[in-house]
């Protein structure tokens, strides 16, 4: 049987000084795995369980060294870029030590739940001063359950707040065994229109709904709707998702996201392919209205966040 001690996970970023990832100042550590395709995600590079190999095509002087080394003849050349195959790439590591463009990178890398731990503890005095904690993001960070709560443990022996910010796609014993180790939950609501959601993320809502209904229960839950415009920022869809949680035992507070357009530059340095759509921030004003019409129509508590 695997201790902890010897736990690893895959990790692809972990970021200091986080502001919109639960409360006060945060460390936000993200894992790799989703089983969600959003067509406007922000981090593509989370997608796939695995690492990856990646290149910024901006740095890459097409010099050739990558091709030489590779063991498995997995990148090649033409006129005016690099392409490495994905399905032959075996994640050694070699064209990125030997890049002298830094153009390459392997995204996400296996970490021990101690080497994450390592990480979080070194801001304790920020999330003691501020209020906050670490937030465990992704990606879908219940994809890697084990790893998840081996380190919620260590959090909760050292009294370090804890916040997993979810799809809430995953088995409900699970969503509640982890309701166990955890502080708070950021659960996504994307579309209330199950066939919408479909059609956009890959799969529909009723699972997501349903265990976002159970945790509210007996957990802290935030609500975090990501604003896309021209998808969901529609008013029957507001007035439709405000109404389901209305309708919740405990309506949970609601943070607006605005939409991040992060992804569209990320996914094309990606050797595993996906489809992206490109939208627009959307406008500040309507956001405000959305708040307001949380807020004054429905009595919830809501924000903008980001
Ligand atoms: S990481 Fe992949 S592309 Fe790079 S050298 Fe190794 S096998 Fe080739
Ligand atoms: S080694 Fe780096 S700079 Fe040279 S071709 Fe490969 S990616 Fe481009």
């Amino acid at each position: 049987m695997i201790s902890h001690k010897d736990l690893k996970g895959v990790v692809f970023d972990i970021k200091r000084y986080a502001i919109h990832d639960g409360p006060g100042i945060r460390t936000t550590v993200f894992l790799k795995g989703c089983p969600l395709s959003c067509q406007w995600c922000h981090n593509p590079e989370s997608i796939l369980p695995q690492p990856e190999p990646a290149i910024r095509f901006s740095r890459c002087t097409l010099c050739g060294r990558c091709i030489e080394v590779c063991p498995e003849n997995a990148i090649s050349k033409n006129e005016d870029h690099v392409r490495t195959d994905f399905d032959k790439c075996i994640r050694c590591g070699k064209c990125v030590e030997v890049c002298p463009a830094s153009a390459r990178e392997i995204i996400g890398k296996e970490m021990s739940a101690e080497e994450v731990m390592a990480e979080v503890r070194r801001d304790i005095l920020f999330y003691d001063e501020s209020g906050g904690g670490v937030t465990f993001s992704g990606g879908e960070p219940l994809m890697q359950s084990e790893f998840l709560t081996a380190i919620l443990e260590k959090c909760r022996n050292d009294n370090i707040h804890t916040a997993v910010d979810t799809t809430c796609y995953a088995d409900e014993s699970l969503v509640l065994e982890i309701a166990e180790k955890a502080d708070l939950f950021l659960c996504d609501i994307k579309h209330i229109d199950p066939k919408k959601h479909l059609q956009f993320t890959g799969v529909d809502n009723k699972l997501i709904l349903s265990n976002i209904k159970k945790l509210s229960e007996t957990a802290e839950v935030i609500i975090r709707i990501p604003v896309i415009p021209g998808f969901n920022d529609d008013i029957d869809n507001l007035k439709a998702t405000a109404e389901w949680i209305c309708g919740l035992e405990k309506p949970c507070p609601v943070n607006f996201l605005p939409y991040n357009s992060g992804g569209t530059e990320k996914v094309k340095r990606l050797a595993h392919k996906m489809r992206i759509i490109v939208s627009k921030r959307p406008d500040d004003g309507q956001l405000r209205k959305s708040v307001e019409l949380y807020e004054n129509q429905f009595g919830l508590k809501a924000i903008i966040d980001g």
